[in-house]
């Protein structure tokens, strides 16, 4: 089989044993990889069920068909677990060498499950698995541990890492990929329960494409189409992701204080323009033409540079118009191993509690330095963080204010205001793992006209364009590419590199089927877990207060009549439960009791 290797590395800790197994061809041509095949595997084995942080529960590393080719982007890696901040299926992925060691080691995924009695290392390579001790290592923060992984496995071996956030159990605590992270969800308090502090893999075997000839020409336009698209060619790679923070203000979108306002009059501080001022220089994942991410100066120093969602969490949601500080913000979670999104939007939803008199202290009252003590205690579970540490959600309801959480399914909502783009508001109710723009970036369409304009305030028809970003974008998170190609590839391209490099005929329709039977068992896992209409919502302050000035101004979301639509398209009834009908023409079974 070329593409895959056909094989799942099953470790355990509690027993302290690997085995492989073979992953049926069946299931991966149905499910591709990534996130695909790491739905497939929890919802098929019944673990979906359990409570994220059991030693039962599972964590999956899945790659692509397309992982270690050289198709753009294809180093990126997928995880997926539980996630103990939504309650559902989750997925992540991020740029780095893990995926590509991993199948260059023989095996397509890692499945961890169980629990270790202290902290350890779980280190695969071709010759089989061991568990390191690392009691040394635990409570050290992500770049300290890099370096000493790196002494220790050398400079070839691949590491997956957890911060204090992650041991900790906070739920906003990611997993890190180098310098890149699986951010959101709460993965990391997932190996931290599991008292793994890293995932290390060494392989150096070769990745073979069916089609070497037919691979490289397909490889070449996919090139060139990145390389003509105005987003991919120059936008991101010459502001990076931070190009879109005054775009987004100027049209009224950009939540602000905690979404009580869609726009935030000092964007220009925290901006990609202001952010070139002091970048020193691109950074790119391994085999990727755009290179959206920036090295930054600090204190004489090059550092990594914030992420646009980063800047407006702690910029403009949590009123911090000082790039300088977000900059350190930044590489602060990011050593601690907290999601910058969730723990930005979480300060930001404790700052309008104190200024309604819930909340004792003021998150914002001594500066960033405050912030920054915030975030380490919030990373080990100390002193005020305590009440932080998992989420705006929770700290909401503790102190009984439910609606100042700006969470859809528990996870912090990103940098995007749905007053301002309806559809978005119908990706973000309808996302599966929570409060995304990831599921579908609607954004696209209604905001920065790409592939072309809709009208951001029109609800009607938004469903059907929804649905298919979700199935594409399922698809492509499945060949474990990056998201950010799709503004210049379309499915034809995708199944073009699937077709060479596997040998199967497959075409663009095939891949939005594929896309959306892993959105579909995406849903089944979450009805399993009690999660159906009730929680495909947003924020009451979105559905009922108007955007009180701006461009956007008077502007409510219309979910209801958007959601009636969306499930009607998806072919799912009133209650969001996929029809039989709909559930044979994708070739899954009517939901059942599995086995555990
Ligand atoms: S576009 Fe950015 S995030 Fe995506 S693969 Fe390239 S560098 Fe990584």
């Amino acid at each position: 089989m070329k593409g895959w290797t056909g094989r799942l590395l099953r470790v355990d800790l509690s027993a302290r044993r690997a085995r492989a197994e073979e992953i049926p061809a069946g299931v991966l041509r149905d499910y591709l990889g990534g996130r695909g095949l790491g739905a497939h595997l929890l919802y098929a084995s019944g673990r979906h069920r359990l409570d994220p942080l059991a030693a039962e529960a599972a964590f999956v590393v899945a790659t692509g068909p397309l992982t270690g080719t050289r198709a753009p982007t294809a180093s990126r890696t997928s995880c997926t677990a539980l996630s103990p901040l939504t309650g559902t299926l989750f997925d992540a992925n991020s740029g780095g060498f893990f995926g590509i060691r991993l199948k260059r080691a023989g095996y397509d995924a890692l499945w961890v499950e169980g629990a270790a009695d202290a902290p350890v290392v779980v280190v695969v390579d071709p010759d089989g698995v061991r568990f390191d001790p690392a009691s040394d290592l635990w409570g050290m923060g992500n770049r300290a541990v890099r370096a000493a992984l790196r002494d220790r496995y050398g400079p070839k071996a691949a590491v997956l890492t957890v911060g204090p956030a992650g041991e900790t159990g906070s739920r906003l605590a990611n997993v890190a990929h180098g310098e890149r992270f699986f951010g959101r969800g709460g993965l990391g308090a997932v190996l931290g329960a599991k008292r793994v502090k890293a995932l290390v893999v060494r392989g150096d075997g070769p990745v073979e494409v069916a089609d070497p000839e037919g691979f490289g020409f397909v490889v070449g336009e996919c090139r060139k189409w990145l390389a003509a698209h105005p987003i991919t060619s120059r936008g991101l790679p010459g502001f990076g992701t931070a190009v879109l923070m005054n775009v987004v203000n100027a049209v009224g979108a950009l939540p602000a204080r905690n979404f009580r306002q869609s726009r935030f009059e000092r964007a220009e501080a925290v901006s990609g323009e202001a952010l070139r001022e002091v970048t020193t220089g691109r950074k790119a994942c391994p085999g990727c033409p755009i290179a959206c991410g920036r090295r930054v100066s600090l204190d004489g120093r090059e550092v990594q540079g914030p992420e646009f969602e980063t800047l407006w969490s702690f910029g403009a949601d949590l009123g911090l118009a000082d790039l300088e500080a977000v900059i350190r913000l930044n590489l602060l979670c990011n050593d601690l191993g907290l999601d910058t999104i969730s723990a930005g939007a979480t300060l930001a939803a404790a700052r309008e509690l104190w200024e309604e008199g819930v909340l004792d202290f003021d998150p914002l009252e001594g500066g960033p330095a405050d912030v920054a003590g915030l975030l380490e205690e919030m990373a080990r579970a100390e002193g005020p963080g305590e009440l932080l540490r998992h989420g705006s959600d929770h700290l909401a309801r503790t102190l009984g204010r439910p609606g100042a959480a700006m969470t859809v399914k528990g996870m912090e909502l990103p940098a995007y205001d749905p007053r301002g783009c309806q559809g978005q508001g119908l990706a973000y109710a309808t996302s599966n793992r929570g409060g995304c723009h990831l599921r579908s970036y609607m954004v696209a369409p209604e905001i920065l006209a790409t592939p072309k304009r809709v009208d951001r305030f029109a609800w009607s028809g938004k469903a059907g364009l929804v649905i298919v970003q979700q199935n594409l974008n399922a698809a492509v998170d499945s060949l474990v590419l990056c998201r950010f190609t799709g503004f210049a590839l379309s499915e034809g391209y995708y199944a073009r590199l699937v077709r060479a490099a596997t040998g199967w005929d497959l075409d663009g329709q095939e891949l939005l089927t594929v896309g959306e039977r892993i959105y579909t068992v995406e849903r089944l896992a979450n009805l399993d877990r009690g999660l159906g209409r009730d929680h495909d919502t947003l924020p009451r302050r979105l559905l009922d207060e108007p955007v009180p000035d701006g461009p956007s101004a008077g502007h409510t979301v219309r979910l209801e009549p958007m959601l009636d639509e969306y499930y009607r398209f998806r072919g799912w009834d009133e209650g969001g439960r996929p029809t039989a009908r709909k559930l044979a023409r994708l070739g899954l079974a009517e939901p059942e009791a599995a086995d555990v």
